[in-house]
């Protein structure tokens, strides 16, 4: 487990394109933390991280549940706020995403699909702390 504090976006952009860069294909990532705890602000720096170039199009998918982001690797990033429960989300086919291969799927809200999350997911908890900072643990890499 390692914990981190931020004191602006920039810097939790910087420390997800450090995480993006360092993943493995197949990686699942699921952020836990409330709204605007910077979940997609970090997400921002991942895909820069992971797709080797700077992506400004990351925005919360929260109204159409999934972005995809990349083109020969791709990126999955979910948000689930308006989802209901894990039913709601085998019921639209998104377990596949899961099983990703070569892939990353990051996954905001996680909450919501606990009971599908597989074996070896990677959690970025963010936290509120003052005034422009964050603290953000990241555990299972
Ligand atoms: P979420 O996806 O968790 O709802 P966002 O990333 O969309 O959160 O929004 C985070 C908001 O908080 C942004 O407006 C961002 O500018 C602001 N912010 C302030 N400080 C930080 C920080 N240290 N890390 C990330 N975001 C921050
Ligand atoms: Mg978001």
């Amino acid at each position: 487990m390692k914990r981190y504090t931020t004191t602006s976006p920039e810097e939790t952009i910087a420390l997800g394109h450090s995480l993006g860069n360092a993943l493995p294909g197949g990686s699942v990532v699921c952020f836990f933390g409330d709204l605007a705890a910077g979940k997609t602000t970090f997400i921002k720096g991942l895909a820069s991280g992971a797709l080797g170039s700077s992506y400004d199009d990351v925005n919360s998918p929260t109204f159409v549940y999934l972005n995809i982001y990349g083109e020969e690797r791709k990126i999955y990033h979910f948000d689930l706020y308006r989802l209901d429960n894990s039913d709601d989300f085998l019921a639209k086919g998104f377990d596949e995403y899961l099983h990703c291969g070569e892939d990353i799927c990051c996954i905001e809200w996680s909450e919501k699909i606990k009971d599908l999350l597989p074996e070896g997911y990677i959690s970025v908890t963010m936290v509120h702390s003052g005034d422009g900072a964050r603290t953000i643990t990241i555990e299972g890499t």
